[in-house]
């Protein structure tokens, strides 16, 4: 009997008790190959040796100091660091603990940017179903995934979604890739339209979808018109890459690759690795203006905010990525699991879609490959190769498709940026194992 409160009550979990490298240990003595970072969180691995050191360090100097009394000199070399990286335009950052604090923050500067600039009449929120920013209560509103969002309808603030950007799905057969994706941005701008341009604050969406849709990149072109459209009408553009920022693409922010810029941007998971719970917002130089020139202050706050112990996580994590060079590791072997994955299952009748970019892939199983159907949700298939892959000693990230058909069942696979070519292998035979056996 535990009194411990697990997200799910009924299931029994093996017990934690050592991390080593690409591996998790149980109190078993059992080892499981971390190819999903936990959710995609542990991007150097566990147990680094120079990200620990420097948590001692700062343990040994000061643990915890308000931030409404002082700041701290890991907190700034942080901020510093991460703005010397940041995306063109932005360069103040805001350190909170997680990934919904950070889809939070953004979304209260967008509107505190607003009400500062005297245009308070912008308030709607437009984001794209199959998404996925966060539990607390505004990041959750953003959210696509109906089956987190409905029972908490009643509490959440109006939110409108347009489609994603999914070719698997929704790309037409008489269309190129580049027509779809400038195609599925246009739904931005009639969105927009319908709401009245005037009064539409933000547009957020992740550049590769995550948890809920397993790795979808965009098609080229589509954030391109996204920020074109964005502009034309004054909304203010979050782009939520708590999952697949900080590397995971193979580049340090994904939209480096979509060649485009945000107003606000948010980052978590492979921020600290998980050797510290801490996420970020980062904002434009306009938006800071605003407040600066305007109140003065940003009316939010954190108990825990810009926390010297998760800043030094996050510092020693980033300097190592850089020190170690690891973001051609992440291409390489980002490669390489692309290559396996499509070896091993492109022929399988089952998976449909093998996709994503650097250490971040997805595959979708669907029950038919010609129509495209999912198998039915009730089936559980997710949740039967998350059991088989724990028992092949192999942590992949399988998730729920929808009733509607929109997304069949899908695994997430998300190794650390140290991962080897001989662990890629042992990934893909594992997962291979454990899908057919689940089929
Ligand atoms: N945004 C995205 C894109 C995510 O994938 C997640 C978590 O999976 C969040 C926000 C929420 O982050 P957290 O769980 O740290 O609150």
């Amino acid at each position: 009997m535990t009194h411990l409160l697990h997200r799910s009550i009924n299931t029994q979990l093996p017990v934690a008790v050592g991390g080593k490298g690409a591996y998790v240990m149980d109190q078993s003595g059992k080892a499981y190959l971390d190819a999903s970072g936990g959710a995609a969180v542990s991007c150097l691995g566990h147990g680094h040796p120079d990200v620990l050191s420097a948590l001692h360090a700062q343990l040994d100097k000061l643990a915890y100091a308000h931030t409404g009394f002082f700041t701290t000199d890991v907190a700034e070399e942080l901020a510093d660091r991460l703005i010397a990286d940041a995306p063109a335009g932005l360069d103040h950052v805001y350190l909170v603990s997680g990934g919904s604090e950070a889809v939070e923050a953004a979304l209260k500067m967008a509107r505190q940017y607003f009400v500062e600039v005297g245009k308070p009449q912008r308030r709607h929120v437009i984001a794209r179903r199959q998404s996925y920013h966060g539990n607390t209560l505004g990041a959750l509103a953003a959210g696509g995934n109906e089956w987190r969002r409905s029972q908490f309808s009643p509490l959440l603030i109006e939110t409108h979604h347009i489609a994603p950007c999914f070719a698997y799905r929704e790309q037409r057969e008489d269309e190129t890739l580049e027509d779809y994706g400038q195609r599925a941005a246009e739904e931005l701008e009639t969105k927009i339209l319908e709401l009245g341009p005037d009064d539409v604050m933000a547009f957020v969406a992740e550049p590769v979808v995550g948890a809920t849709a397993g790795a979808v990149p965009p098609a080229p072109g589509y954030f391109k018109k996204i920020r074109e459209i964005c502009d034309r009408y004054g909304v203010l553009l979050i782009l939520d890459e708590v999952m697949c920022g900080m590397g995971r693409t193979g580049t340090l922010h994904a939209c480096e690759q979509d060649g485009i810029s945000p107003d606000l941007l948010t980052i978590a998971k492979g921020l600290g690795g998980g050797y510290q719970p801490i996420g970020a917002t980062l904002m434009s130089t306009g938006i800071f203006e605003a407040f600066k020139t305007g109140s003065g202050f940003f009316q939010h706050g954190h108990t825990y905010m810009g926390h010297p112990m998760a800043a030094a996580a996050g510092l020693a994590v980033q300097n190592i990525i850089r020190r170690d060079d690891l973001l051609q590791n992440v291409f390489a072997m980002g490669e390489l699991l692309a290559e396996r994955l499509t070896e091993r299952f492109g022929q399988n009748p089952h998976v449909g879609d093998i996709r994503g970019r650097g250490l971040f892939r997805g595959i979708e199983l669907v029950q038919n490959r010609e129509t495209k159907t999912p198998f039915d949700p009730a089936l559980k298939l997710h949740a039967r190769i998350k059991r088989e892959a724990m028992s092949q000693g192999l942590m992949v990230y399988p998730m729920g498709g929808t009733i509607d058909g929109r997304v069949g069942d899908h695994v997430l696979i998300a190794p650390p940026f140290i991962i080897s070519p001989e662990e890629v292998e042992i990934i893909c035979d594992r997962l291979g194992a454990a899908v057919e056996t689940s089929l």
